[in-house]
């Protein structure tokens, strides 16, 4: 078998050659497919669409309190990664506890561990708990309020924990620049549809780690009738 061959612009490539041709040629047409497809959807502006995740419920612990929770033999596990690089929702879950002794079971622990710990919450289920955290940034924890954590091995009471996060978008600098934003500014999107919605007081969060993506809890992407198939259209800076 012949170990190189004349291709059409006449230079002769050997065999290994080819091959990292080749797979150079089919990565790059597999990142310009992803980049057009997910990352680089235009809005009517000409500025990309974001795509839209909802965050449910969800509490984020350190290694100390998962212990605690969980026994200290228990292994914290990955279930499922989620869409943002190195974050996955845990195989673990508690129940969390307010004051009026109201409870919600099941509330999804999400990784990797912290140096905190956090329960973000929709309003609506900090009304039933009775309790009343306030809207802020994540691990901004300064006025956040109790809540107890029981867990199969023990429960904690801990007490600033609980917060209503902030709507916000994650993007790296490079889609900062296209936007025009800088990490902590506060923008406007808007929601197509039916129930179409504009939101303010977005906060941008910028990493270079991260997928263009934007992060509603249960409360706002009900309002706007939106399941996670949806895209997000950057109005500007507020
Ligand atoms: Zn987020």
């Amino acid at each position: 078998m012949k170990n190189s061959c004349e291709c059409e612009d006449n230079r002769v490539y050997v065999k290994e050659d080819l091959v990292e041709l080749i797979v150079r040629e089919v990565q790059e047409i597999l990142q310009k497919d992803y980049a057009e497809s997910v990352l680089y959807k235009r809005s009517s502006n000409g500025l990309p669409l974001i795509p839209l995740g909802i965050s449910n419920r969800h509490i984020h612990l350190t290694q100390n309190t998962f212990h605690k929770l969980f026994g200290e033999n228990i292994e914290f596990e990955s279930m499922r990664p989620l869409y943002q690089p190195g974050e996955f929702a845990s195989k673990h879950t508690l129940t969390i506890v307010g004051p009026k002794l109201r409870s919600i079971p099941n509330v999804r622990i999400l990784g990797p561990l912290r140096k905190y710990d956090q329960v973000e919450v929709s309003l609506t289920d900090a009304i039933f708990l009775g309790i009343d955290p306030p809207v802020t940034n994540s691990g901004m924890l300064e006025n956040a309020v109790p809540l107890t954590l029981v867990g199969p091995g023990g429960s904690v009471y801990l007490d600033k924990c609980a917060i209503v996060a902030n709507r916000h978008i994650h993007m790296t600098n490079k889609d900062a620049e296209i936007f025009g934003v800088r990490n902590g500014d506060f923008c406007k999107v808007k929601i197509g549809g039916e129930k179409s919605t504009i939101f303010q007081n977005v906060l941008i969060r910028i990493n270079d780690n991260w997928l263009l993506q934007i992060h509603l809890d249960t409360d706002d992407a009900n309002a706007a009738n939106v399941r996670e198939d949806t895209y997000v259209e950057f109005l500007g800076k507020m």
